[in-house]
């Protein structure tokens, strides 16, 4: 039988990498940080989602390590059978504690968050209200529930108001948002979400992956920074990116929805605990956030920084402050040899464009961390520049030959 199906995917593999949208892994031969080592070069990273620079931050690795050898290196169970130690117990706590919620549930991932979330909740007599670029684990988890789906157009609150109309009969209501949109930067308008949601007895829930540690006066997220902490009915976020960037993720929220979440949500019940020195230096990267010893200050400070010089250098960017900065090129091959450029500049960056992103939109997303320098800033800017200059002569050498 393989035989057969070897030959279907080979012809699979062979059109992904005919579109040019085969991904290569480059493997790291270092700790994730701002500066790392590739192809035995040190690289300046402007592509990780370690925000804070914690995911190799002293504190936290040294958390970790003792976690190691108090708790041992695995669970091998789930959390409801014997799965449960002290750590996950407090992480739970104090994720409450620091969203402002009343109950925290922890999953392998928030991915798995996402996906056991919206079956517990809803089923056919429901309606889930879902903006159009929220993130895969969103729409696959709702692809696992039965609830009518609906689809708003990005951030638009008219259209959302069109879709409530439209669920006017459900017994149940949920308006389903990211945070903060991966490939933009942008905020969604959470405030404005939730007055909607009061006038059509909506629930809302708001996937903080992108901002948790980071937006907001204490780092809550964008329901703090929108002052909407007890209108948001369910957050679910990472550990896997601000929050010390090793896995994990969390359901935090009402009470009787993490409670019924234990009982019932898939991935939790069958799947394993995350391993106890995760857990331990997830919960010494979010000691790092509510001591204010994350310096969130210099990441916004670099964002602001990047977001200035670029602009100066003749850049296109998305507005916005979030240290996730599209550079927009709009030409997917120009988009492409810039991040090649910047690579052989040893300032790591990536390119998305179709269909990651809408056709002519093709982008270099940077993403700054508190673990730059403002000389790392300056860097990539300089780079940006250079490989702009470079790529443009290749192109128009490339265009002469055709012609
Ligand atoms: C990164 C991300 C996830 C996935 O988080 P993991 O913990 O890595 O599974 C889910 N939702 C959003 C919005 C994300 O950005």
């Amino acid at each position: 039988m393989f035989g057969v199906v070897q030959e279907q995917l080979r012809q699979t593999l062979e059109e992904i990498r005919a579109a040019r949208l085969y991904k290569h892994e480059r493997p790291l031969a270092s700790p994730q940080a701002a500066h790392v080592f590739v192809d035995g070069a040190e690289v300046l990273n402007f592509c990780a989602n370690d925000y804070l620079g914690l995911a190799n931050h002293p504190a936290v690795v040294a958390a970790a390590h003792d976690a190691l050898a108090r708790w041992g290196f695995g669970m091998a169970s789930v959390r409801f059978i014997c799965g449960t130690q002290t750590p996950h117990t407090q992480l739970e706590e104090r994720l409450s504690q620091f969203l402002g919620t009343e109950a925290t549930i922890l999953f392998s991932s928030c991915f798995d968050a996402n996906a056991g979330l919206f079956e517990v909740l809803l089923d056919e007599r429901d309606a889930v209200i879902s903006d159009e670029l929220n993130h895969a684990s969103i729409i696959d988890g709702i692809r696992l529930c039965k609830a009518q789906r609906l689809r708003y157009r990005n951030r638009d609150v008219a259209d959302l108001e069109a879709q409530l109309r439209r669920a006017a009969n459900a017994r149940r209501r949920l308006i389903v948002t990211d945070g903060v949109f991966s490939m933009h930067g942008y905020l969604a308008p959470l405030d404005a979400i939730c007055d909607l949601a009061d006038r059509y007895d909506a629930m809302v829930m708001v996937d903080d992956s992108h901002a948790v540690g980071m937006l907001g006066n204490s780092g809550a997220g964008t329901p703090e920074l929108f002052g909407v902490q007890d209108r948001v009915d369910i957050n679910t976020g990472t550990l896997g990116k601000a929050l010390g960037g090793a896995s994990g993720g969390y359901v935090s929220g009402r009470a009787e929805i993490v409670t019924l979440l234990r009982q019932r949500a898939r991935p939790y019940l069958f799947s394993n605990s995350v391993a106890p020195a995760v857990v331990a230096g997830s919960l010494a990267a979010l000691d790092l956030v509510i001591g204010n010893q994350a310096d969130r200050g210099r990441l916004f400070r670099n964002a602001a920084l990047f977001r200035r010089l670029m602009t100066e250098a003749g850049f296109e960017l998305l507005s916005g402050a979030h240290p996730i900065v599209p550079v927009m090129f709009g030409d997917a091959d120009l988009a492409g040899r810039i991040a090649e450029e910047m690579q052989r500049r040893h300032v790591y960056v990536t390119a998305f464009s179709f269909p990651v992103v809408p056709r002519g939109e093709a982008r270099i997303r940077v993403q700054l961390s508190a673990g730059h320098s403002s000389d790392d800033v300056v860097s990539c800017v300089q780079a940006f520049v250079d490989a702009r200059s470079t790529a443009r002569r290749a192109l128009a050498a490339g265009h002469d030959t055709h012609d």
